[in-house]
C-alpha cells in the first residue's frame, strides 16, 4: 500500500518545466533575431570579400606580366581561366565584363560571353550590366536584382552581387549570392537550433523529474518511517488503515487482525542501563518484528515502546502462532546488555462493519488485560 506521488510537487515541476521552456524559447527568439540581422550583413560582406579575392588573383597575374615573366595577354588568359574555374558554395561563380559592357567570362551563361551585354536586363527590367559597370567605376558596391539560378533560364531569384573594377585592364569583376540560398541556410540553422533546444529541454525535464522523484521518495520516507526502528509511523498507519479495511471487506475468508505490543517494564531498562541501551532495545525489537512478519503485514511503532501490527489472515490459530513466535523470539533474544525482556500482546479481530479505531481500542484493551494478568503473555478476543 503506497502513498501516491504528491500531486503538488508534480504540479510545481510542470510549472517549472514550462517556465524553463518558455524562457529558453524567448532567449532563442532574441538570439535568432539578432543573428538573422547579422547573418544577412555577414553574407553581404562575404560577397565583397570574394570579389576582393578575385581582384587579388587578377592582380597577381597582372604583376607577373609587369615582372616580364609572362606577357600581358598570357596573364589575362591565365587570370580568366582561374576565375572561370573558381566556384564556391553551391552555386557561387565570378563573371567579368569590360568597362564598355562587353562580356568576357560568365561561367553559368556562356552564351553571353563575347557579346555586348549593355542591353541585358534582370527579371524586373533593370539594365543590369550597365548598373554593375556604374557601381564598379564609382569605387565598387552592391547591386540587388532578380536573376536565374545556374542551369535555369527564368529570371526569378533575388540575388545580391558585389562588383569591383580592376583598373589596369578595365575589367569589371563581380560575384553574388542568391538570397533564397541565404534564407534556406538561415532556416536550416533555425530548425537545427530548435531541435537542439527541444533535446536539451527533454533531457533537463527528464533529469528534473528524476531528481524530484528521488527527493519526494526521500521526504516521504522521512514522514512514514520511524527514524529509530525504521518501522512505519503512526501517521502512515492512519493513511493505510483504510486499505486494510477494504481488503478485509473484499475477502470473506480473510480477516483483519490488530496486534498491540508493549514492552514490559521498559522504564526499568532505561533507568538501569541508560537511554542509549533503551534505544538499542527498541531498534532490535523493530528488526525482530520485521523479520517475523510477512512483507504485506504492516509493522508500526505506535509510540514510545508500543508497537502495532496489522495483518490479514484466515485463522485465529495462525495469528496466535505469530504472536507467540514474536513473544518467544524477544524473550530469547540477547540484547546488548544481558537482561531478560518480555512483551505483552493484545489482539483483536475485526467484527463486521467495525471501524478501525474501534478494533485498535479493543486490541489495546486486550493488551491492558495481558498486563493485568502479569505481563509476558497474549490476550485475544474469544
Ligand atoms: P509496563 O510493563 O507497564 O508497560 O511498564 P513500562 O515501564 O514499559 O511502561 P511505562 O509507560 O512506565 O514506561 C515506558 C518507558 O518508555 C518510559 C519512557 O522513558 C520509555 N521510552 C519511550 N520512548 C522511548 C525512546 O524512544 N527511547 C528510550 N530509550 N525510551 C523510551
Ligand atoms: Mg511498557
Ligand atoms: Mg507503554
Amino acid at each position: 500500500m503506497k502513498i501516491s506521488l504528491s500531486s503538488e510537487i508534480g504540479r510545481q515541476l510542470a510549472v517549472m518545466c514550462i517556465i524553463s521552456l518558455v524562457s529558453m524559447l524567448l532567449l532563442f527568439y532574441l538570439f535568432f533575431n539578432a543573428f538573422s540581422n547579422t547573418f544577412y550583413a555577414d553574407k553581404q560582406q562575404e560577397s565583397k570579400h570574394l570579389t576582393g579575392t578575385a581582384h587579388a588573383i587578377v592582380e597577381g597575374f597582372y604583376e607577373l606580366s609587369l615582372d616580364g615573366e609572362i606577357n600581358s595577354q598570357e596573364a589575362q588568359k591565365m587570370a580568366l581561366h582561374a576565375l572561370k574555374s573558381a566556384k564556391y558554395d553551391i552555386d557561387g561563380y565570378f563573371w567579368v565584363t569590360d568597362a564598355s559592357g562587353f562580356m568576357i567570362i560568365h561561367p553559368t551563361m556562356p552564351h553571353l560571353e563575347q557579346t555586348d551585354v549593355n542591353s541585358v536586363t534582370d527579371g524586373e527590367g533593370l539594365l543590369l550590366f550597365r548598373k554593375f559597370i556604374e557601381q564598379a567605376i564609382a569605387g565598387g558596391g552592391w547591386v540587388e536584382y532578380i536573376w536565374a539560378k545556374p542551369g535555369q533560364t527564368e529570371l526569378t531569384v533575388p540575388k545580391l552581387s558585389y562588383v569591383t573594377l580592376f583598373e589596369p585592364w578595365g575589367w569589371v569583376i563581380g560575384t553574388g549570392l542568391y538570397l533564397d540560398d541565404v534564407a534556406k541556410q538561415k532556416n536550416v540553422i533555425f530548425i537545427k537550433s530548435i531541435g537542439f533546444i527541444m533535446i536539451a529541454f527533454f533531457f533537463s525535464a527528464l533529469l528534473s523529474i528524476y531528481i524530484a522523484r528521488a527527493s519526494t521518495k526521500a521526504i516521504k520516507n522521512l514522514a512514514i518511517r520511524d527514524p529509530l526502528t525504521n518501522l512505519y509511523t503512526r501517521r502512515y498507519l492512519n493513511e493505510t488503515e483504510y486499505g486494510f479495511l477494504r481488503e478485509d471487506m473484499k475477502d470473506k475468508n480473510s480477516h483483519l487482525y490488530v496486534l498491540f505490543l508493549d514492552i514490559d517494564f521498559f522504564k526499568q531498562i532505561n533507568d538501569n542501563y541508560g537511554h542509549k541501551v533503551g534505544d538499542d532495545v527498541l531498534r532490535g525489537l523493530g528488526a525482530i518484528l520485521e523479520d517475523q512478519t510477512r512483507p504485506e503485514d504492516l509493522c508500526v511503532r505506535y509510540g514510545g515502546e508500543e508497537f502495532v501490527i496489522l495483518t490479514l489472515n484466515t485463522s485465529k490459530e495462525s495469528i496466535l502462532k505469530l504472536a507467540e513466535r514474536i513473544r518467544l523470539t524477544v524473550k530469547a533474544h540477547r540484547f546488548s546488555e544481558n537482561f531478560n525482556l518480555s512483551l505483552s500482546i493484545g489482539i483483536a479481530v475485526r467484527h463486521e462493519e467495525e471501524d478501525f479505531t474501534s478494533i485498535l481500542n479493543r486490541a489495546d484493551t486486550n493488551l491492558y488485560q495481558a498486563k493485568k494478568k502479569g505481563r509476558d503473555c497474549i490476550v485475544m478476543d474469544q
